[in-house]
């Protein structure tokens, strides 16, 4: 496996690849990789000839008084569950490798941005958007991969990729979690024990808005008022939002519907996890 840190390093692979016909998956991440990035990365060695993971923690993409510094980060443990899932090249850029000092170009969007994790963190997609452009551009994948824990991400790079005419497929895969449910992500790390089960609450929350649906309930207003009634009894739980919008333009709707977005980002003490799910699936 190949572990470049340069843009001009990937290019060189990259460039050899498409010689030869093969085909590129792309998966970016953010490192501290767990079996929701693993599945990201077995999809994509199944379908693609080589598949390349990013691990970079992209400082745009943090508002300032997220926890940038803190993110976790153990790139000898990423690197070794790459090779074991024949990942071809890592890419490990430093932050002054993708952005020089006087970069000043910014992919943007309107309207999909506004809702949800966007109306909490303002310049989060800006971050995002650009990244997974750049990533897109140097990396030439025929295929990216994109998990649905991050649903408006991925609903935010499905709608650039479109608008921007980008040539390649995204690919969503589905939320891969503990046992006990709580959706697995590099976050959960910061959780201390009792915050932990406190945790449990999120996929609860879904789990009464899903049962609603499931026995007929179709008022987003009732659904919602049920799933903030479950989440206001854990003490150590403080909503930012919990939203029920259109899965694809990511803007609240009164009914929901087959492809609904049912989505939540809950502050567990200082901690923000997100979790969703999609109606009908
Ligand atoms: P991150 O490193 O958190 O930026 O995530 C990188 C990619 O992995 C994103 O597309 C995420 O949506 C995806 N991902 C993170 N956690 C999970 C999970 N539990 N299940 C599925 N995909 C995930």
């Amino acid at each position: 496996m190949i572990i470049a840190t340069t843009v001009a390093e990937v290019r060189e692979h990259v460039q050899s690849w498409k010689m030869n016909g093969l085909s590129i998956g792309l998966v970016p991440t953010m490192g501290f990789l767990h079996e929701g990035h693993a599945s990201l990365m077995e999809r994509a060695t199944r379908e693609c000839d080589r598949v390349v993971v990013s691990i970079f923690v992209n400082p745009i993409q943090f508002g300032p008084t997220e926890d940038l510094e803190s993110y976790p980060r153990d790139f000898e443990s990423d690197s070794a569950l790459c090779a074991e899932k024949g990942v071809a090249l890592v890419f490990h850029p430093e932050a002054t490798e993708m952005y020089a000092p006087d970069f000043c170009t910014y992919v943007d969007m309107d309207r999909v941005t506004k809702t949800l994790c966007g109306a909490s963190r303002p310049t989060h997609f800006r971050g995002v958007c650009t990244v997974v452009s750049k990533l897109i551009n140097i990396t030439k994948p025929d295929r990216s991969y994109f998990g649905q824990k991050d649903a408006q991400q991925l609903a935010v790079v499905r709608r650039m990729v479109r608008d921007l005419d980008m040539d390649v497929e995204i690919i969503g895969c589905p939320i891969v979690r503990e046992t006990d449910g709580l959706a697995k992500s590099s976050r959960n790390t910061y959780l201390r024990p009792e915050e932990r089960i406190a945790a449990l609450v999120l996929s609860r929350a879904l789990g009464a808005g899903r049962q609603m649906v499931a026995e007929g309930g179709r008022d987003s207003n009732e659904i919602l008022s049920v799933m903030r009634s479950v989440i206001d009894t854990e003490p150590l739980a403080r909503i930012d939002y919990v939203e029920i919008v259109d899965g694809v333009s990511m803007q609240p709707i009164e009914s929901v519907n087959t492809g609904t977005l049912i989505a939540m980002a809950v502050y567990i003490g200082r901690t923000r996890l997100i979790d969703n799910f999609i109606v009908g699936e």
